[in-house]
């Protein structure tokens, strides 16, 4: 079946094609060769990623992002540095460079990036998180909730402050949770969050998958990658934010030694593909996750058009053709 969508817009991207978005090799050339490579499985807007680090390193690289002279960047997603400091909350993120969530940090962080920062995960139990959230909310910078180990109270005050998104939902959060309360169910029921979900079939589970887009409804789900810069190249040791990371035969992306996952070799198109097969919902209902909702979700639209073929015995989606 032969369709035309809208440009796929990721909210959530680390690198591409070999190019690290938070590496020490960055450069603006570099930065433009990944979006570009990303155009070829539908992307045509994105959000680069940075993750937490030393604030120098951090500098550094939203700098180079912010003079990358591509229509594709839509701007800088913040996550981290105010994260939960504890081991499965925190993930992939160094624990010596989670800080307070303070204004005076964020501004440096913002002015170095030129003030193109539109997206701020954080943790709403960091101190200084609320205050943050509603200066941010005020001043047009989206706020979204991950990496947390948040109580009810914690989570309903950041929603209070005008938090609009949980950042890969049901990842980010501690290994061993409670059945009841716990932070999953409390971001779930939150009905003003958004939530994004990485549909690769190794963050979550299929019947999770189905039971969260459920639960959230489509028209508040966004599909991310939260890809790596091994995300369209072989199996293999890759490198982001200065740590090491595995990618499996089959696409795992782990820390070597570790059953943490860190990041992803994901794309938009399997994205696709996989919460087609894992909600039972038609590809037509699930393309604006990975495309219109996440644009209208930044306030902002998404570019160009994707012509695709959906192999409905196989269930893929078969990208074609990508105008900007
Ligand atoms: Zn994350």
């Amino acid at each position: 079946m032969r369709l035309e969508l809208p440009g796929l817009f990721d909210l959530q991207v680390n690198g591409y094609g070999g190019i690290d978005f938070n590496g020490p090799d960055l450069t603006a050339d570099r930065a433009a060769d990944a979006v570009e490579q990303m155009r070829a499985v539908g992307v045509t807007r994105c959000l680069p990623t940075l993750v937490t680090s030393s604030f120098a390193q951090f500098a550094r690289n939203a700098r180079i992002l912010a003079r990358t002279t591509s229509t594709a960047i839509a701007g800088i997603h913040m996550e981290g540095p105010y994260l939960s400091a504890e081991d499965g909350a925190r993930g992939a993120h160094p624990r010596e460079h989670v800080v307070p969530a303070t204004l005076d940090d964020f501004n440096r962080r913002q002015d170095a990036g030129g003030g193109r920062i539109v997206l701020v995960t954080l943790a709403p139990e960091v101190p200084g998180a609320v205050a943050l959230i509603e200066h941010l909310v005020a001043s047009g910078v989206r706020v979204a909730l991950g990496h947390t180990a948040a109580t009810p109270q914690q989570i309903g005050d950041a929603v209070a402050a005008g938090a609009t998104l949980a950042t890969h939902l049901g990842n980010g959060c501690p290994q061993m949770l409670p059945r009841h309360p716990n932070v999953i169910w409390e971001l779930l029921a939150a009905d003003t969050l958004f939530a994004s979900l990485i549909v690769d079939g190794h963050h979550l589970p299929p019947a999770t998958v189905k039971a969260m887009v459920r639960a959230k409804s489509p028209g508040r789900t966004i599909l991310v990658t939260d890809a790596m810069a091994a995300a369209g190249c072989a199996p293999g040791r890759y490198t982001i934010g200065g740590l090491s990371c595995d990618v499996a035969a089959d696409g795992r992306v782990s820390l070597p030694g570790t059953p943490y996952l860190a990041g992803s070799a994901l794309s938009m198109d399997r994205a696709i593909a996989n919460t087609v097969r894992f909600t039972g919902l038609s590809v037509d209902a699930v393309i604006p996750m990975a495309s219109t909702i996440p644009a209208s979700y930044l306030g902002t639209t998404t570019s160009g058009t994707v012509i695709a073929e959906w192999e409905t015995e196989t269930g893929e989606l078969q990208i074609r053709r990508v105008t900007p």
